[in-house]
């Protein structure tokens, strides 16, 4: 019988990332930045990533990952989109001696690194990659549109991919590239996104690279591009936010009142908060399944796993987002941010007040587009899992 419970020396680390989070957000309110989707100013971000970093939490084993990820997320702190969780296994798998320096700065928070892999005609697909990587002399020039990038407005380097041999299939033409952002030929767009903090486009228009800046394997993107993903997947950090909505939405149940009854006596509330319990220990038991599969020698592999956690952590972040909008009623209609919810902000009593819910129902609507659509993980549960076959096109 598996035992999926963290080691004793894993809930150490817990322990040490709650208490430092306690002492390093207490003042977040104060840095608030709504344009950000962390919600927070990039000084700020750029701090607690340092902090982190010298105590070596960026880019730990994938068990004690977990453990910082989930409990960074459940604090709403800003160091989800560290360069090593964007980049960290693209660049120490494939990365070669020169990027040594690189990698060392991006576990010490020193660096920070957004990916931009999606294009305007090439999301779920990316096959169709439009981006082109010419070889000039002895580098490149890229030109193309990489769009729904997360952060690239504060990143020092993106790590891309483009088409560098067009007249091969997709899959064996595309290198994988890392740029300094301030490249010429190199502009990022900020486009606001529906819950006010902005994704970013970055156009390449004749970017001159050296040879320095290919990753891995020219015409070998793809492959690693793949791994890449798959490794980004196994809900952690969506349980992490979606424990914290819940425990918001049970400390509303456990301090509110309607019609002069309190909402916890309330037979329909019980049902749904008890719904929300259950799912989420699902979800979270699914995660770690996925996580001891993937990191315990021995273990048969299973590649439908993280999609499997990845579908069902994000949905339940809507679930919870949705039924936090029933059972708060109307007070879930009123929107804050993250951070420094105004100057009524210390006159609030709780998270309706404060607009959380508000900004649930807009905010978990990205984790099940983001990081591979659900449908697109479906398939591959019903093909990879399940064996069954794949779709001709
Ligand atoms: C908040 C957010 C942050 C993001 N950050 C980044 C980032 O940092 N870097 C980056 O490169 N990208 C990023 N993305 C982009 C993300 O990876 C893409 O949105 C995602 O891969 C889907 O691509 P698309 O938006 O082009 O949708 P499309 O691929 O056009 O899909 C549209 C719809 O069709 C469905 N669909 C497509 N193909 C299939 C299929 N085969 N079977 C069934 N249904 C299908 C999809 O599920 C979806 O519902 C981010 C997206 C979001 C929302």
């Amino acid at each position: 019988m598996a035992d999926f419970r963290y080691p004793p020396d894993c809930e150490a680390l817990r322990a040490e990332v709650r208490s430092f989070l306690t002492r390093a957000m207490a003042d977040a309110d104060a840095h608030a930045d709504h344009r950000d989707l962390t919600g927070l100013a990039e000084p700020f971000e750029r701090e607690l990533h340092r902090q982190a970093g010298a105590r070596g939490w960026l880019g730990m084993d994938p068990l004690r990952q977990s453990v910082f990820d989930f409990e960074v997320a459940r604090a709403d702190a800003p160091a989800i989109d560290t360069a090593m969780t964007n980049a960290g296994v693209a660049v120490s798998m494939f990365g070669a001696d020169r990027h040594r320096d690189l990698l060392a700065a991006m576990r010490a928070g020193e660096v920070e690194m957004s990916i931009a892999y999606t294009e305007p005609g090439a999301g779920s697909d990316l096959t169709a990659l439009a981006t082109t990587a010419r070889a000039d002399r002895d580098g490149w020039v890229l030109d193309g549109v990489k769009s729904l990038v997360t952060g690239p407005h504060k990143a020092d380097l993106c790590c891309t991919i483009a088409v560098t041999d067009p007249d091969v299939a997709p899959r064996r033409g595309m290198t994988m590239f890392l740029v300094p952002m301030h490249t010429p030929g190199v502009r990022v767009v900020r486009t606001t996104t529906m819950n006010g903090w902005d994704l970013g486009e970055i156009h390449f228009d004749g970017a001159r690279l050296g040879p320095e800046a290919v990753l891995g394997e020219v015409g070998g993107g793809w492959r690693q591009m793949a791994m890449a993903l798959t490794a980004e997947r196994s809900g952690v950090f969506l349980n992490g936010f979606a424990r914290h909505a819940l425990d918001l939405l049970l400390e509303h149940v456990r301090t509110t009142s309607r019609d002069g009854q309190p909402l916890a006596d309330d037979p329909v509330v019980l049902d749904e908060v008890g719904r929300l319990e259950a799912a989420w220990a699902d979800a979270e038991r699914l995660s770690r399944r996925a996580l001891w599969t993937a990191t315990t020698e021995g273990a048969e592999p299973d590649p439908a796993l993280g999609s499997m956690a990845k579908v069902v952590a994000s949905e339940l972040q809507q679930d919870i987002a949705r039924t936090a909008l029933e059972l708060v009623g109307p007070a879930a209609l009123t929107w804050g941010p993250l951070f420094g919810g105004g100057a009524d902000a210390a006159d609030t009593t709780g998270p309706a007040d404060r607009g959380r819910f508000g900004f649930e129902v807009l905010e978990r609507v990205h984790p099940t587009i983001g990081a591979g659509a659900n449908e697109v993980q479906r398939d591959t549960i019903a093909t990879l899992g399940l064996g069954l076959p794949r779709r001709r096109a």
